[in-house]
C-alpha cells in the first residue's frame, strides 16, 4: 500500500473520516474502537480498493453530556442535539436493531449513543 502524502491525511480527517483517503470512496468498514491509556484506535477497511489502515483518536476533554454519533455522514455531537422522537421511527427501524438516540441534525439519518455499541 502506497504512503499517504500529509494533504492526503489531512484531507480525510477534514472530510470526517468517511471517505477513503486512497480511492475518495465512503464504503468504509469501521472496526470497533479499542481503548489505551490516553488514545484509541479502531481498523478501517475501505470496501472499494481494499486499503486498511488505522483510525487514531485521542482523548480531548471530558463531557456530562452522552454522545451520539450519526452512522451516515459522521457527525458527532451531544444527545441533546438530535431531533427525538425521530420522524418515521416505526417505518425505519430494523427489528431487533439497536434504538437510535434521534436523527442526525445534519442529514436526518439515525445517530446512536456511544454507550449503545
Ligand atoms: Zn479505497
Ligand atoms: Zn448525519
Amino acid at each position: 500500500m502506497r504512503q499517504l502524502a500529509e494533504y492526503e491525511k489531512a484531507g480525510y480527517l477534514s472530510r470526517r473520516f468517511n471517505r477513503c483517503p486512497y480511492c475518495d470512496n465512503n464504503d468504509l468498514e469501521f472496526g470497533a474502537i479499542v481503548a489505551n491509556g490516553r488514545t484509541a484506535s479502531n481498523d478501517v477497511t475501505c470496501r472499494t480498493c481494499e486499503a486498511k489502515w488505522v483510525d487514531q483518536w485521542t482523548r480531548t476533554g471530558i463531557s456530562e453530556e452522552i454522545e451520539a454519533t450519526c452512522d451516515d455522514c459522521g457527525w458527532v455531537g451531544g444527545r441533546s442535539e438530535v431531533t427525538w422522537p425521530p420522524k418515521d421511527l416505526a417505518d425505519r427501524l430494523d427489528p431487533g436493531g439497536v434504538v437510535p438516540a434521534g436523527d442526525c441534525p445534519d442529514c436526518g439519518a439515525f445517530t446512536y449513543l456511544a454507550v449503545a455499541r
